[in-house]
């Protein structure tokens, strides 16, 4: 099984994770830019963790043998902190450079006014650096909340296959699939979707524009629901092919619409990248200094 996960911030998990992700068949990945739990104060605090995104965390995922993606954005709950404005600004910079994928997380969290004039500027930045946007529905008021999205989205002028509208569930999955837009889906240990509740949706509407993720981030989750998932979808009588659509070539029509892939489409099933545990990055390797 070769696996792309869609949506997962590395930036959060252990190299245990990597390991048991490259042994699961994980192979490329996107980190999005997202809320880290606790507020940043400056502009500054973003754009060392965008450089992160972009510089440290790639060359990390590719010494466990994944490429690594990222999408750049300001996250919906910090677009309500007026400290953090600014960072509107610096994203061109970052949008520009090789393996940034899309715009995102983009999208409502309390679905203020502050975050929808971050997210309709957001959407106007994908449209002009014509990149896909990777859309987050709120936790609460979920279904008036994706509603408002695909509004500000069709307002936009983006091209609806260049949206993935995420965290989906049973509820709002139809008007997205209605509105033409990729569908996210974000499978968890023990609250929202699970894999059994994803095959069943898979067996209602088709595999068309569909993206599994395990959002794995700081929080109670799990980075190999992908590869649960897959495994769930054979169970259930889905092939091999089925699954290889789902987990490999879908994610890779959508985020190949950027231009920017750092993956192999056509790696092999079996495919090693191979690494060098003493390679560095800018001087510094994950050994941490010498080992003598
Ligand atoms: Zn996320």
């Amino acid at each position: 099984m070769r696996i792309f996960d869609p949506h997962i911030h590395m930036t959060s998990r252990t190299t245990d994770d990597y390991e048991a992700m490259y042994a699961s068949g994980v192979r490329a990945l996107v980190e999005p830019a997202f809320w880290l739990g606790q507020p940043r104060t400056t502009v500054g605090s973003f754009t060392d963790y965008f450089d992160a995104l972009v510089g440290w965390e790639r060359f990390r995922a590719s010494q466990f043998g994944i490429a690594h993606h990222c999408t750049i954005a300001l996250n919906p709950k910090e677009a309500n902190d007026p400290r953090c404005a600014e960072v509107l600004d610096v994203l061109p910079r970052y949008l520009a450079k090789d393996g940034v994928v899309a715009v995102g997380e983009v999208g409502f969290d309390s679905m203020t006014v502050e975050e929808e004039k971050a997210f309709a500027r957001q959407l106007e930045l994908a449209v002009e650096f014509e990149l896909p946007a990777m859309v987050h529905t709120p936790h609460r008021d979920k279904e008036q909340g994706t509603r408002r999205t695909l509004e500000l989205v069709t307002e936009s002028g983006l091209a609806p296959g260049m949206v993935v509208v995420d965290h989906l569930n049973e509820v709002t999955v139809d008007q997205v699939d209605e509105a033409g837009c990729w569908m996210g889906f974000s499978i968890y240990p023990d609250t929202k979707m699970d894999e059994h509740r994803m095959v069943a949706i898979l067996q209602r509407r088709g595999l068309d524009r569909v993206l599994v993720n395990s959002a794995a981030d700081w929080g109670r989750s799990d980075p190999l629901k992908t590869s649960k998932t897959g495994a769930a979808m054979l169970a259930a009588g889905f092939s091999a092919d089925d699954v290889d659509r789902v987990l490999w070539r879908n994610p890779i029509e959508f985020f190949g619409q950027s231009g920017r892939l750092l993956v192999d489409p056509d790696l092999a099933d079996d495919a090693s990248a191979g690494s060098d545990a003493s390679a560095t990055f800018e001087g510094n390797s994950i050994l941490r200094g010498s080992r003598d």
